[in-house]
């Protein structure tokens, strides 16, 4: 990975994105994509897309660029501020974050607040707190005055900086999915350099982790010939895994292919020949329901669009400290970019 790249990565993963307020960091794929790009637009739902012209197939790269977050529900008479969450949480992780509250006027910090453990009956002591009993504190003295520094239904994001931990190896918030979106432009970017045949989409989806709204909309939208999803995956090589109902998927290990659900078999076929034959490695993880990514929504859209998944290996996903590989993502993108060179002219994935 290069400077520019992974200096593009870093400020994705430092950028907010909460579902639905994907703003601040969309803002920032799309100026990346316009030093490659050879159309790069925007809509309504907040979907940023990057376009490569071709005579060939269109092809859909979709990653999501929304992250988990929070969002103020009320404010109470002595300032103190409380929450919802926006997508999928772990409560116990939540107890003695700082957040970054995203206000009109610019970021507020607060903590989050509880009872401490020394005044806890000893029967709720061993228990992990529950969302509902935890507050935000942004050290205001009076209702009034949250009041004029937040407002209900500002969203936030815990306050976790990137850390690098050797190996080629990071921790950080939101890498789900924010890498997801990086791997699809930087394969645009890969293949600006040396044209493919294809017509080729980089698509930064919205809403994900809440209503697969961008995905879904960007796929009938762009009506695709054949999508790649990217999102991240359970690694199953920390010491509490389930490798019998997960399999054997490894942080280092590359790109996690699909096999199941929602996929295409040829398109899967395809990916793993490649993969193969550039002596990139790779695990197959199996899906024998939906898959929870946006190819859930994809691969529905008008009558069908074929579709595969390429997955990175992610540790303690929906923390604020999850684990990849740097390395994992530059396979992945180099992967995308030969299946996308390897089309040519035609993108016929017919199941017969
Ligand atoms: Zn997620």
């Amino acid at each position: 990975m290069n400077d520019q790249s992974k200096q593009f990565l870093f400020d994705l993963l430092q950028s907010a994105s909460p579902s639905a307020f994907e703003e601040p960091a969309a803002r920032i794929w799309r100026k990346e994509a316009e030093s490659f790009a050879d159309e790069v637009t925007v809509d309504s739902n907040g979907n940023s897309i990057a376009r490569l012209h071709g005579d060939g197939p269109k092809v859909l790269i979709e990653g999501h660029i929304d992250e988990i977050g929070l969002l103020i529900s009320y404010i109470d008479d002595d300032g103190y501020v409380w929450f919802n969450p926006i997508g999928g949480w772990d409560d116990r992780i939540l107890t003695g974050q700082r957040v970054r509250i995203l206000s009109a006027n610019g970021p507020v910090p607060g903590v989050i607040g509880r009872r401490p453990a020394h005044l806890l009956s000893a029967e709720d002591r061993g228990k992990a707190s529950k969302l509902k009993e935890l507050w935000i504190d942004i050290g205001a003295t009076s209702g009034e005055q949250a009041r004029e520094r937040v407002s209900i239904g500002d969203p936030m994001v815990i306050e976790q900086p990137i850390v690098d931990l050797g190996n080629n190896r990071i921790a950080g918030r939101g890498i789900d999915n924010r890498m997801g979106a990086w791997i699809a432009l930087e394969t645009l970017r890969a293949l600006s350099s040396n044209r493919p045949a294809a017509d080729v989409y980089a698509l930064a989806a919205v809403q994900e982790e809440i209503t697969f709204l961008g995905g879904r909309t960007g796929a009938f939208a762009l009506d695709p010939d054949v999508a790649v999803v990217l999102d991240v995956t359970h690694a199953t090589d920390h010491p509490d895994a389930d490798k019998r109902g997960q399999g054997d998927v490894r942080v280092g290990g590359g790109p996690v292919l699909t096999r199941g659900a929602t996929v295409n078999p040829r398109v899967l076929q395809r990916f793993a020949d490649l993969a193969r034959a550039n002596e990139i490695p790779f695990a197959i993880e199996a899906a024998g329901r939906s898959t929870g990514t946006d190819a859930d929504g994809i691969a529905p859209a008008r009558g069908g669009i074929p579709t595969g998944i390429v997955s990175i290996a992610n540790r303690y996903m929906h923390s604020p400290n999850e684990v990849i590989s740097l390395d994992d993502l530059d396979a992945a993108v180099r992967l995308i970019a030969l299946f996308v060179a390897d089309l040519g002219g035609s993108a016929d994935f017919t199941r017969r």
